[in-house]
């Protein structure tokens, strides 16, 4: 029930895409420009002040909405990408579902590659954008035909006028935020951000983020990427990630080419029986119906804050919506079966 079953991987909704054509140019003009709004409770008494940046306000309920247009758009102007040519990505959720978004609005194509961890209301929503989705093994290494980007390569090469993002590999990523994310944290803290928090999964969130407010700061904003357990970011042991679109297991040559690790100070990694309680926490306490990432990246940022110096502000990314995650972050049967306990359960022994 919690993640994909036979079923729902076999099924071909009878609903046809939504054709949302007439209003691509007013709803992609609304990616991006998202709140940033201070924890008042779960920062209470810490003499610093967590902001988090609600990335679930995007269309498409996740800050991937950014990357997505930024590299449609940039393949675009090259002229990569033409008229209803076929946008193949492989990705855990997010991206693929800013591009369905994106290709629904724009008439391309969508092809999706991913993997059976993706998150049932994931799924759901691909195949509603009119995306087609392949599923493959999601941990086959990268000399295997299984392996996604493998797989998204043959489908590209036997699709005729077919593009790749390769969000891995592709300036237009980082970009997004050094021009977008970037710029609105700058001037929504009025230039008094201290510290940064964010995940790490292709890197382009917190490089092009670190780039920009280093910058703008003549080095003095703190970067801390959140990493989970099973990640090798932060030097952990490659094992099993249950953080979705975050952390890496493979060794240091396949990092992302996107990623530059000199931009950051710091990695902090979170358990996940503190991620997970950290999500139930933003909603019970805060109101905020937030992923799993953002619950890694709050939970880094109230630590970071706990040691910080009086009067600290620090902004943690929240990436994408809880809503996405109801069958799994918000069910007590997959928080048992992956072993989680949230706080409240400790409590109770
Ligand atoms: N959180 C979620 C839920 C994501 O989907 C992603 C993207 N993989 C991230 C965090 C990390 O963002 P980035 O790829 O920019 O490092």
């Amino acid at each position: 029930m919690s993640t994909v079953t036979g079923r729902q991987r076999a099924a071909r909704h009878a609903a046809p895409a939504v054709d949302l054509s007439a209003d691509a140019g007013a709803v992609l003009a609304q990616v991006g420009h998202t709140p940033l709004v201070p924890l008042e409770v779960l920062s209470r008494g810490l003499g610093s002040t967590v902001f988090v940046k609600l990335e679930s306000e995007n269309p498409g309920g996740s800050i991937k909405d950014r990357t997505a247009l930024s590299m449609v758009r940039a393949a675009e102007r090259s002229g990569q990408l033409q008229p209803g040519g076929t946008i193949v990505e492989s990705t855990s959720g997010n991206t693929g579902i800013g591009l369905a978004l994106i290709g629904a609005l724009t008439g391309h194509p969508v092809v999706v590659v991913t993997g059976d961890s993706i998150s049932s209301e994931k799924l759901e929503l691909l195949h509603r954008y009119g995306a087609r989705v392949v599923f493959t093994d999601w941990t086959a290494p990268s000399d295997s035909p299984a392996n996604a980007r493998a797989v998204a390569a043959r489908i590209t090469a036997e699709t005729p006028g077919a593009w790749r993002p390769l969000q891995f590999d592709n300036p237009a990523n980082p970009q997004a935020h050094y021009e977008g994310t970037a710029p609105e944290i700058w001037e929504q803290t009025a230039g008094r951000v201290t510290h940064f928090v964010a995940g790490v999964g292709t890197g382009g969130t917190i490089t092009g983020n670190g780039r920009y407010l280093k910058e703008k700061s003549a080095g003095h904003v703190e970067v801390i990427g959140a990493d989970p357990y099973g990640s090798v970011y932060s030097g952990g042991h490659p094992g099993q990630i249950l953080v979705d679109g975050v952390g890496n297991s493979w060794p240091k040559p396949d990092w992302p080419k996107v990623f530059d690790r000199s931009l950051l100070d710091r990695f902090l990694r979170i358990p996940n029986d503190e991620v997970y309680t950290t999500v139930h926490r933003l909603l019970n306490e805060e109101g905020l119906s937030l992923g799993p990432s953002s619950g890694l990246t709050v939970a880094a940022a109230l630590r970071v804050a706990r040691a910080a110096p009086h009067g600290s502000v620090v902004v943690a990314i929240a990436p994408d919506t809880g809503s996405n995650y109801l069958s799994k972050a918000f069910n007590p049967e997959w928080l048992a079966d992956n072993h989680i306990r949230l706080a409240a359960d400790f409590a109770e022994d």
